[in-house]
């Protein structure tokens, strides 16, 4: 809609750079400064010609050094502000590292190992052997041939000379047993059920259940070594480090045992060079998107094999497509149908080729939730499957109704660890040291199911060795054995007394008795291991709570003279400035505070650290952080101390007005609510009912505005507000524990990982109507302009539309659209694709919001009054900050829309939408420095993060996300491409925190970056609150049943989520206001 006032407006170029801009401006300004000496006839006679010229040459340098002397002021300021950033992250790095340290699982690695010529039980003296004059050993099993050496068996009667094992990745128990529920990943792995039911003396079937974290490398560690994961090594996932203690591979290849390997390569990290080079085969384990190459690779190597028998002793094979076809696709999908017959007719061929000397174990190392990821610990992660094989026909049941596998995983689960102690005794070799598991009943029960005589012995063995183990253990540890009743150790008394009672020895009740005690042990290790340092807990908290009190604070300095916007005093200030008089003094203290702050933390941090570094040093310990704890703590008092003496009164934290209320009530009920585990699991839900009450109050308070316009344009802002969250809260992505009262809708079904079809409408509508939202928004200011309408109305939409192509081509690769395609073309095609979005969004993007010009237009008219004179407009000009700053969050968002699913994307866009509104109502009610904007947009990034199919558990992760733009895993782009998928919500709302300042100041406010630092305080003060929170109550009820399930991963979303927001806050946030601000100061002159 052109201005009728203007009747012939002449547009500068579309695109003006810099100078252009400036240089039209100066023109102007000296135009109208010309005019002004003009209308205004001196009052003294003109001084001469010349004079007059050196007059004012002289005072364009002295305007030029005055700009020179601001912009380098600028820019100091802007270095004192990251640097208080900086220490602020330190602070909170620091507490987090502490508390985790305190809190993870820590489990002492022993390093003794099994010796096939010294068995657990050889030194066991108790009352019974004396009665009786022999070894307790020879009472349950008289001796065997070659007793005491591997071929023979080491300390139990070998059972087989060689072992096939096939791990399948992720399998899941209910793949194997029937179900008939017509789902895809039902009844197409029947093989393994009918063997275990038509021959039971050659195979059986049962739940095989992981210890969590379920990630394949440390499930593998489980399943060789026997013992239990500790916590921490979740996050060495991506680069698994060779085993060192004791375990099945280690005493086979001491054996002399030849190894082989094929599939997943994480073996080879766990075991390097343990396997036979020339047989062995390792596949990439981490491209998700390929479901073929590692199966096959498997399958084609591992028949050869079984036609020379005598060139290995094991064979693992691990196969991956299963897994893969999880992460992709989701269980409920044709692949994984494909996937498991694959598997069924592989594992088929495979027993048939087995004989009396071979056994072949398939397994599961976890199962797949929902959706069909692992990590966490669900009973659908936890839960996978375990069947042996062998001709020879040894394997019993003790009791009939075993014959048939359990229906369900809960019925007669074994523990993953209690392969350990199987596998060794099977194959002769000594359990490995640590091994806490026990023999599984089928494999020493005898066909008959009746050697109760061997199961007691295999039972008595294992159980001697967890002994053995624990007593090591406890000596390293100091701690005192206890006989205490129901302790191990009166238990293992009992099992040994029942010996002693000689020929009238009950076996099942001597097998019955060491598993009580095997099972006791094992639940005193779980909680030994969950042993907390307190002390460094209670630093981490004291840390963070310090920190927390020092960012708020900071944030209540000052904040009601922030953001001047006054021209007749720059104007004054200037002129004044001129003249050499130096600016007003309170100005320059104020600029001095986070210089002042920066060298209080620098000063109360810095002997302290350095004293523990050289401390270790002296000591030769190596723990170069021992000071960094206190070192915080000294750095924050400091900055508290010198804030103190600047402001001198606490009073000010206290909000005012119902704003503040409702900022400080979000913040705290959150905290106290992640007490709840049931709070913690429907946050989603929670943080839309805040949404929705902050708009209701806007609406309300939009009628005190004095009618007209404004008043209803605030309360349609409002209304848009809550209307879009409700929108945006139809994307659900449920946690097991929600149901059974959720419904997923992100994924195609609540078993899938891939996208419905119709949703992939959604991007293409945001790529058609979230331009015009932008647009529309940036109207009604005219700022609109310069470099906007290219950027917003084609690269951004062109963005978007390609994203939109891109989750097409790839829905069309899932759903194999077009059959007749080579193998991979759509794949490369939408790597490809989406490559060119990131660049377009990131570099290109990034490159034109450091060079563009301000979103202003200068327009150039004949003067309505005087047509001879020239009447200057500038279009855009009170919203110059604001308009040019809006365009690095939507580089972000073109960049977050892409990486995330199809809803996910039309989630950001109404995040997009909702910041834009969000915006206004805080303009239009006067709020724009009011704590409540920051916090609304803490509270929407968190909300956004719940609806781009997130939840606060480690499952939840999209992995797959990874692959968008990359064929393999690459650093440190993988990571950052899933940062970027999982954090979405929050990186956007950090990089839209500036707007909350920006948006309508025009060229001439001042004191921008201490409102926007200030902004920032309270918005990071919201993520540090709440990782404080977490951090507290996870501390609290670290005994909880629901510890490692609801309130430790909440603890770790939000520890990791506030280094994101702050890292982002200093890298995207303030150097783009730095970026802004200079682009402004060039054209218009420096306000600051
Ligand atoms: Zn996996």
């Amino acid at each position: 809609m052109p201005p009728p006032q203007k009747p012939t407006p002449k547009k500068a170029p579309a695109l003006p750079d810099h100078k252009t801009i400036a240089a039209q401006f100066a023109a102007a300004k000296r135009a109208k400064e010309e005019e002004d000496t003009a209308d205004t006839p001196p009052p003294t006679a003109p001084p001469a010609p010349i004079e007059q010229q050196l007059q004012s040459t002289a005072r364009e340098r002295r305007r030029a050094n005055l700009e020179a002397a601001r912009k380098k002021a600028y820019q100091s300021r802007w270095a004192w502000t990251a640097g208080f950033w900086v220490w602020l992250l330190c602070v909170h790095a620091a507490g987090i590292a502490y508390f985790t340290s305190g809190f993870l699982l820590t489990r002492l690695v022993l390093e003794e190992k099994s010796a096939c010529d010294a068995p657990p039980t050889a030194n066991i003296t108790s009352a019974s052997t004396s009665s009786s004059g022999g070894s307790p050993r020879e009472l349950l099993l008289p001796a065997w041939e070659g007793k005491g050496t591997v071929d023979g068996g080491c300390w139990h009667p070998r059972t087989f000379e060689r072992a096939v094992v096939v791990v399948i990745d992720a399998l899941r128990y209910d793949f194997t047993v029937p179900v008939g529920d017509g789902e895809a990943f039902h009844d197409a792995f029947p093989f393994l059920w009918e063997t275990a039911v038509r021959a039971p003396e050659r195979a059986f079937l049962r739940p095989f259940i992981a210890d969590p974290p379920t990630s394949t490398l440390q499930r593998l560690k489980g399943l060789t070594t026997g013992t239990l994961p500790t916590f921490v090594d979740v996050g060495s996932s991506f680069s698994g480090t060779a085993i060192e203690e004791d375990n099945l591979l280690m005493q086979l290849r001491d054996a002399g045992k030849r190894l082989v390997h094929l599939g997943d390569d994480t073996w080879e990290s766990l075991f390097p060079g343990y396997f036979e080079g020339n047989l062995s085969r390792a596949y990439d384990s981490f491209n998700v998107w390929d479901l073929h190459t590692v199966d096959n690779g498997v399958i084609e190597h591992i028949f050869p094999l079984m036609d020379r028998k005598s060139e290995w002793d094991l064979v693992i094979g691990h196969c991956l497509g299963v897994d893969h076809a999880g992460h992709r696709y989701g269980p409920n999908h044709p692949e994984m149908t494909k996937k498991l017959r694959q598997m069924d007719g592989f594992i088929r061929d495979l027993a048939a080729t087995m004989d009396d000397k071979t056994v072949l174990i398939v397994m599961g190392d976890h199962g797949m939730d929902s959706k069909g990821d692992h990590g966490g610990e669900s009973d659908d992660e936890v839960e996978a499957a375990l069947w042996m094989y062998s001709p020879k026909g040894i394997f019993g049941r003790t009791k009939p109704e075993y014959v048939t596998p359990p229906a369900t995983a809960k019925i007669r689960p074994v523990n993953q660890i209690d392969l350990v102690p199987t596998l060794a005794l099977m194959m002769g070799i000594p359990i490995p040291f640590n091994n806490l598991g026990r023999p599984i009943e089928e494999a020493f029960a005898g066909a008959a199911g009746n050697s109760w005589a061997n199961l007691a012995a295999a039972e008595r063995m294992t159980a001697a060795g967890i002994k053995r183990y624990q007593t090591s253990y406890f000596t390293a540890r100091g701690i005192e054995q206890s006989s205490a009743p129901g302790s191990p150790g009166e238990l293992w008394d009992k099992a040994e007394a029942l010996i002693s009672k000689g020929k009238k020895q009950d076996w099942n009740a001597i097998f019955v008795a060491f598993a009580a005690y095997q099972e006791e042990t094992l639940h005193k290790c779980k909680a030994l291991w969950a042993r907390f340092d307190l002390k460094n807990m209670v630093m981490g908290i004291g840390i963070m709570a310090l920190g927390v009190v020092a960012l708020i604070v900071y944030v209540s300095q000052g904040e009601d003279d922030d953001a001047i916007d006054d021209e007749e005093m720059d104007a004054a200030e200037k002129s004044l400035e001129l003249q050499g008089v130096k600016p007003d003094a309170t100005a320059a203290l104020s600029n001095a505070l986070e210089k002042r702050l920066v060298k209080a933390a620098s000063l109360g941090a810095l002997p302290v650290f350095i004293g523990g570094v050289i401390s270790s040093f002296v000591s030769g310990a190596g723990d170069w952080y021992r000071g960094s704890g206190l070192a915080a703590l000294t750095s924050i008092a400091a900055v508290l101390v010198s804030m103190y003496e600047v402001q001198e009164t606490a009073l000010k934290v206290v909000p005012k007005t119902i704003w503040g209320w409702m900022a400080v009530v979000f913040t705290v009920s959150q905290s106290i609510g992640f007490a709840s585990n049931s709070y913690t699991i429907w946050e989603d839900s929670i943080l839309l009912f805040f949404i929705t009450t902050f708009g209701f109050v806007a609406a309300l308070s939009a009628l005190r505005l004095p009618p007209g316009a404004d008043r209803y344009l605030a309360i349609y802002h409002s209304v848009v507000f809550v209307l879009l969250g409700r929108l945006a809260s139809f994307s659900k992505l449920c946690r097991e524990e929600q149901m059974p009262y959720c419904t997923s809708t992100y994924y195609a079904s609540a078993t899938s990982s891939t996208s419905a079809p119709w949703q992939l409408i959604i991007p293409f509508l945001g790529a058609l109507i979230l331009p015009s939202i932008i647009k529309a928004y940036l109207q009604p200011s005219r700022s609109y302009e310069g470099l906007a309408p290219a950027w917003i109305g084609y690269v951004f939409r062109t963005g978007l539309f390609i994203s939109a192509l891109y989750w097409v081509l790839d829905a069309a690769d899932n759903g194999n659209w077009i059959p007749g395609l080579p193998d991979k073309t759509l794949k490369n095609i939408s790597v490809y694709t989406a490559q060119m979005v990131l660049g377009l969004a990131l570099v290109a993007g990034t490159t034109a919001f450091m060079w563009a010009p301000p979103c202003v237009s200068i327009i150039t008219s004949a003067s309505p009054s005087q047509p001879t004179k020239a009447q200057v407009a500038i279009l855009g000009y009170a919203n110059a900050h604001g308009a040019r700053y809006l365009l690095l969050p939507l580089n972000l968002l073109a960049a977050c829309i892409l990486l995330s699913k199809p809803m996910g994307a039309g989630a950001l866009a109404l995040m997009a939408w909702q910041m834009l509104a969000l915006l206004e109502v805080l303009d239009l009610n006067n709020l724009t420095t009011s704590p409540i904007g920051p916090i609304m947009l803490a509270v929407l990034g968190t909300f956004h993060f719940f609806k781009t199919g997130h939840q606060a558990v480690l499952s939840s992760i999209q992995w797959d996300s990874a692959f968008i733009p990359l064929f393999t895993i690459r650093y440190p782009y993988s990571p950052f491409v899933v940062a970027l998928n999982t954090f979405a919500g929050q990186i956007l709302a950090t990089a839209a925190v500036p707007l909350l300042v920006l948006w309508k100041a025009g060229p001439k406010r001042k004191r921008l970056l201490e409102a926007v630092s200030r902004a920032l305080g309270v918005f990071v003060a919201y993520f540090a609150v709440e990782s404080l929170a977490t951090m507290a109550w996870t501390g609290y009820l670290r005994r909880h049943l629901m510890l490692y399930r609801v309130f430790n991963p909440r603890f770790m979303v939000a520890a990791v989520v506030l280094l994101v927001v702050d890292l982002v806050g200093i890298v995207v946030s303030l150097a783009g206001v730095r970026c802004n601000t200079m682009a402004i100061g060039d054209v218009f002159g420096w306000a600051e």
